[in-house]
């Protein structure tokens, strides 16, 4: 089978032929038809998470249909239709685990990073990592819900905000998008918050009923006047953007920060205590959470912007992610 793997950290993509792997005890192989590329895919690229081992293939948005089930598996089938995101794996033993918290597993396994991803033809997940895919969404269409997807809905739905709430998303990208989707679809009042007048009309057609230019305007203020936020989802990878919206949080207002960025983000204790407004972090969620978001996506219409490219072009995909002037996300298609 053809796999795009990274060699080395920092090293450029490589199409390699692999032998195709079978799945072992708890474990199922899949048929790759669609892997979305992902900027955390830049962890893989780049060696930035510790202790991976190479060469690696990366890849966390992988969808496709499974055609070996591993020894000691139930509830799966050959021939289903399934996908794994984010959450590769957890080991049901460490503390976290036994207290049914398996999205902060203290050994998560990561597609990608713990084990080779999406990039290739056929991939070997355990079945915890495995999530069913609805008819209704094609391979392409859900590969982005895998990790985007549900990262910017699992955030939203425990943010605490309420129907009619006023809701900003920071950046109109990747993670963006599907925010201000499913932030409208939970009823929310939407600000989405860009650079930029080019992108108001994008982000009204998305389900944003305020559009905030932060190039022209002081955004945190354009959020006071229209109430203050209940709830800022903090998408766009800059920490300076991040910190500069906390004035603009109202009485109990939060910050929700999705997107990943080195910086710290700078907020002065007043900020806090004043308003009782907080800072929380989020990461994605299990297979059973990346399944609701699936159903919720079905049933609202919610669906990533798509660009799709071959596997062979894996590095062609990565470099048009990484250049931000993708619309929005980037999936990788298989030929077989
Ligand atoms: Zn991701
Ligand atoms: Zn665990």
């Amino acid at each position: 089978m053809k796999a795009a793997q990274i060699p080395g950290p920092g090293a450029d993509f490589q199409i390699v032929e692999r032998e195709i792997r079978r799945p072992g005890p708890g474990e199922v192989r899949i048929r790759v038809q669609a892997c979305g590329v992902c900027h955390s895919d830049v962890f893989t690229k780049e060696g930035w998470w510790p202790g991976i081992e190479y060469p690696r293939i990366p890849g966390h948005e992988v969808a496709g249909i499974i055609d070996e089930v591993g020894p000691a598996v139930s509830g799966w089938t050959m021939g289903q239709r399934v996908g794994v995101g984010w959450h590769g794996g957890h080991d049901n033993t460490c503390r976290e685990c036994r207290r049914g918290d398996f999205r902060n597993c203290q050994n998560l396994k990561i597609p990608g990073i713990s084990y080779d991803g999406g990039y290739q033809e056929y991939m070997v997940a355990p079945v915890e990592a495995v999530v069913a895919l609805p008819e209704s969404l094609t391979d392409v269409e859900a590969a982005p819900l895998l990790c985007a997807g549900i990262t910017t809905y699992n955030a939203l739905r425990h943010s605490g905000a309420l129907p009619g709430d006023l809701v900003a998303v920071q950046g109109v990208g990747g993670l963006g998008h599907l925010g201000i989707q499913f932030a409208n679809q939970f009823g929310y009042k939407v600000a989405a918050i860009g650079q930029g007048p080019g992108t108001a009309v994008l982000a009204k057609k998305l389900g944003a009923s305020v559009y905030i230019d932060s190039r022209a305007t002081n955004a945190a203020e354009a959020l006071q006047k229209l109430g203050g936020a209940q709830v800022i989802l903090a998408t766009a990878p800059s920490s300076k953007a991040m910190s500069e919206l906390v004035d603009g949080l109202g009485p109990n207002g939060k910050l929700m920060v999705v997107g990943v960025a080195a910086e710290p983000i700078e907020v002065t204790p007043v900020q806090l205590i004043s308003g009782s407004r907080s800072l929380q972090g989020w990461a994605s969620g299990t297979a059973a959470d990346i399944e609701d978001t699936l159903a919720f996506a079905e049933l609202s219409g919610v669906r990533a912007m798509i660009e799709t490219y071959p596997l062979e072009e894996a590095a062609k995909a990565y470099a048009r992610m990484l250049s931000g002037k993708a619309e929005f996300r980037v999936v990788l298609t298989m030929s077989h």
